[in-house]
């Protein structure tokens, strides 16, 4: 007898993450390592937050409370909700994840664009439903193709505003002009992983108010980004009472370990480390943006902590050619990678680096 497996689990394959910094170090043996590949916060996280951490050492062996009512109540607090109608979970990853359990039948459609964030389109073949790929046009969500998608199969729509990897966005004249095309018992997956990033004035800065007209809507955020606390695994989601109400039955009872409640707490009432982490994210784009256009190297317009540019080489090859000196990227594919915004040292070590690779 042989054992067998979900066949919607064959075509899948496993996340590849960027390597650590430690076995970078180890293999090329190398000193100084800058990790340049994930979208960190290359300040680390708000200095409150370890003497919160601290505060709880000390009851570790207690369950961390599965409702996370405290982190709930913070965060209905600072954007003016109730906490009826907020989700934490362990990263958005979870969210992705417990959203496709809670909605994806087999047979269901759910649109996506290609490139995007990769967990939409491996959690929708996960639940058997079927993937309606919708390419980028000029690096950019195209809704109007996603419009053109649409059929009375789709349940759920993937948007990532910014996206991840490009960088770029779309405004709220867009998302509007598509929302109200979206039947209402089709989910729109809203992830806001970088929103916090974003500098142009026509993103749709107050997503949370589109829940009053549109209750289809499920807004992702994460700590992991901007609040630098990427290693303890937590985001909330804002969305109706009715939809929060059915994810909690596929949710994990304690998803969100206490650490992670604890951290996040302080640091959504941090606005000093907030404004300190977008300020250095926006000189540093302003760095790497010149830096490219004087090496006549295209890049995507970003509104995020990352940049995604055409090296005019092999992804890979410049990929490891960079690691060799100490500097970790993300390639993405063909001639194309993605690089995080880093400290202005890091970042000019990085072009430094690039030239040198390049030449
Ligand atoms: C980084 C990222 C996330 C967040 O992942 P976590 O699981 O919260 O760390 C979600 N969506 C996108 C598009 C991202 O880039």
């Amino acid at each position: 007898m042989t054992i067998t497996f979900r066949h919607q689990i064959k075509e899948l394959s496993p996340y590849q993450p960027g390597k650590p910094i430690e076995d970078v170090k180890r293999e090329y043996g190398l000193k100084e390592v800058i990790k340049m590949a994930s979208n960190e916060n290359p300040l680390g996280c708000s200095p409150k937050v370890k003497e919160s951490i601290l505060e709880v050492l000390d009851s570790l062996n207690y369950y961390p409370d599965g409702n996370a009512t405290d982190l709930k109540e913070a965060i209905a607090k600072k954007f003016n909700i109730e906490p009826t109608q907020v989700q934490p979970s362990s990263g958005s990853d979870e969210m992705v994840d417990l959203i496709a359990k809670t909605f994806l039948n087999e047979g269901d459609e759910a649109i996506l664009a290609d490139v995007t964030f990769p967990r939409y389109l491996t959690t929708t073949k996960m639940m058997g439903a079927t993937p309606v790929v919708v390419p980028l046009k000029d690096f950019a969500y195209d809704l109007e193709g996603m419009k053109n998608a649409i059929t009375d199969k789709t349940k759920l729509i993937w948007l990532c505003n910014p996206n991840n990897p490009t960088g770029t966005m779309f405004t709220e004249e867009v998302l509007l002009d598509f929302l109200q095309v979206v039947p209402k018992d089709a989910i729109v997956v809203y992830d806001e992983a970088y929103n916090e990033y974003v500098t142009r004035k026509d993103y749709p800065h107050d997503s949370i108010k589109l829940l009053e007209s549109y209750p289809n809507i499920i807004i992702m955020r994460t700590f992991s980004k901007v609040y630098g606390l990427a290693a303890l695994r937590v985001g909330y989601t804002i969305a109706s009472k009715e939809i929060l109400m059915n994810i909690d039955k596929v949710r994990g009872p304690f998803n969100v370990n206490k650490l992670a409640q604890v951290a996040a707490i302080t640091a959504l009432l941090d606005d000093e480390f907030l404004s300190k982490s977008y300020e250095v994210n926006k000189e540093g784009k302003e760095y790497l943006y010149k830096s490219f256009e004087e090496m006549d190297i295209f890049y995507a317009p970003s509104e995020t902590n990352h940049i995604f540019l055409n090296v005019g080489k092999d992804c890979k090859e410049v990929f490891l050619a960079l690691q060799k000196l100490g500097i970790i990227i993300r390639p993405m594919y063909k001639t194309y990678i993605r690089v995080s915004i880093g400290t202005m040292e890091e970042n000019q070590k990085f072009i430094a680096a690039l030239k040198e690779v390049l030449k």
